[in-house]
């Protein structure tokens, strides 16, 4: 998973799309890079880690000079080549002699094709996404959204893509939308960004998403939206569900009330006779409101709370150090937890880590009933549009629910159920649910 802001005609744009990227760093932590114009000449910078690491000095954004800003932070999908700074984004590459760079976020499925037309000797990085920036690269023309309408029906899955030209800022999303993209205004000029809370964070007004198959092209004058493919929308649902920050509203739908949504339909598809209704934080939080909202099945407490020193378990890179890292991560209120029974919601379980984790422990400290609830339907297949899961580790690929139940040691598991998940949607049809229903769509 990735996350994008990206700035037009604003004052300090490098700074306050640094900003902006600190505000989604929820959604990735690998990388960080920005690109900044001044209308005539690129200034670039990379870096390892959290976006205030690789920006730490106040010198290293000044010499990112400019009104027009394009920044990306990373958490890889396609490539795994480790340390290298030439798998950060964005991408630089020429375009009628001149720099410009490139950012995407989601997951090109058809890299094999791509890989016959641009000669091997080009290709510098291990990311798919490197393939779009040298296919415009061979078209040329000066004309960038012609060399795009060329470009782009040649990929397949899901393209959220941003481009900086000295003198233009030009974004993409495919007709999947699989990936969100939100247009905003910021004093006399534009923000682009992954997440909305990143455009309000920085003092800017959201206007609206970028609409599923179209270029849009900020310039001299000014904002101009075109139609390059036909509309075939497969959002992310794990958007609303776990990547979105709460504070976002993604696709016209406030994360943090959908998530309340979830809890409450989770409520009543999986009640529990308990006296306590808790969350793994900080992604569970609202989902465990809203399921502890109704008081039938507990009342909501936070019983758990999380060190934030610790980063995300989830991309630890084995097994043991998953184990070691989710031990670490969880602090339990202790005298507040004997003889109770508790219900503890997570967002979803993959390997289901996290909640053998936290069953033990709860029963360490004297739970007399631990029951497990994922405001999740179970996830059984490998996402292919741009998050890291790969299918094998999937916990309920190769195991029952009774079988996890007994494996994570609960009382009790109970999953949301896919139709009430798509119920708290007006419009289902436009959304992915492929890693729980396996109904891949490119
Ligand atoms: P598990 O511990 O079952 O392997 O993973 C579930 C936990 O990982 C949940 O608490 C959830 O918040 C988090 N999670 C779910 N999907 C993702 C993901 O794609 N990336 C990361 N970093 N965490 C995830
Ligand atoms: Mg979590």
């Amino acid at each position: 998973m990735c996350g994008i802001v990206a700035l037009f005609n604003v004052l300090k744009a490098a700074e306050l799309t640094a900003v902006g990227l600190h505000i989604i760093q929820h959604r990735a932590r690998e990388y960080a890079g920005i690109v900044a114009s001044d209308g005539d000449e690129l200034y670039v910078k990379h870096g390892k880690g959290l976006v205030w690491q690789a920006f730490k000095d106040a010198e290293t954004l000044d010499l990112l000079h400019g009104r027009s800003a394009l920044g990306h932070i990373r958490y890889s999908t396609s490539s795994d080549v480790g340390d290298k700074h030439a798998d950060a984004q964005p991408l630089v590459g020429t375009y009628q002699g001149k720099r410009f760079a490139l950012a995407h976020n989601g997951n090109i499925t058809n890299v094999d094709e791509l890989s016959k037309l641009v000669p091997a000797k080009r290709i510098k990085t291990g990311m798919d996404t490197e393939y779009v920036l040298r296919l415009l690269e061979m078209e040329n023309s000066g004309d960038i959204e012609r060399d795009l309408r060329k470009v782009l029906p040649k990929l397949k899955g899901s393209v959220t893509i941003a481009i900086l030209l000295p003198d233009k800022l030009v974004v993409v999303v495919d007709g999947s939308a699989n990936r969100p993209l939100t247009i905003g205004t910021i004093d006399d000029g534009y923000v682009v960004a992954s997440e909305t809370c990143a455009i309000t964070n920085i003092g800017g007004t959201v206007v609206k998403d970028v609409p599923a198959g179209s270029i849009v092209t900020f310039d001299s004058n000014g904002c101009r939206i075109t139609t390059y493919a036909k509309e075939n929308a497969k959002k992310c649902c794990f958007e609303h569900i776990y990547y979105a920050n709460p504070a976002s509203v993604v696709w016209n739908v406030p994360v943090q009330d959908f998530r309340r949504r979830m809890g409450a339909l989770l409520q009543l598809y999986c009640p529990a006779d308990a006296d306590v209704v808790t969350a793994v934080p900080d992604s569970a939080i609202d989902i465990a409101e809203g399921y502890g909202s109704s008081g039938r099945s507990g009342v909501y407490e936070r019983l758990i709370l999380r060190s934030h020193t610790v980063g995300r378990t989830f991309i630890a890179s084995t097994q043991a150090r998953r184990d070691i890292e989710a031990a670490r991560k969880f602090i339990m209120v202790g005298h507040r937890i004997a003889g109770k029974r508790i219900v503890v919601v997570d967002d979803s379980i993959v390997r289901g880590t996290t909640l053998k984790q936290i069953v033990g422990k709860l029963r360490e400290l004297g739970a007399r009933e631990v029951h497990v609830r994922s405001g999740s339907p179970a996830i059984i297949g490998a996402c292919r549009y741009g998050i890291d899961t790969q299918g094998k580790e999937l916990v309920r690929a190769h195991m029952s629910e009774e079988e996890l139940c007994k494996e994570i040691g609960a009382d009790s598991i109970g999953y949301l159920p896919i139709e009430a998940l798509r119920s708290l949607y007006k419009d289902p049809d436009d959304y992915c649910f492929a890693c729980m229903n396996l109904n891949y769509w490119d």
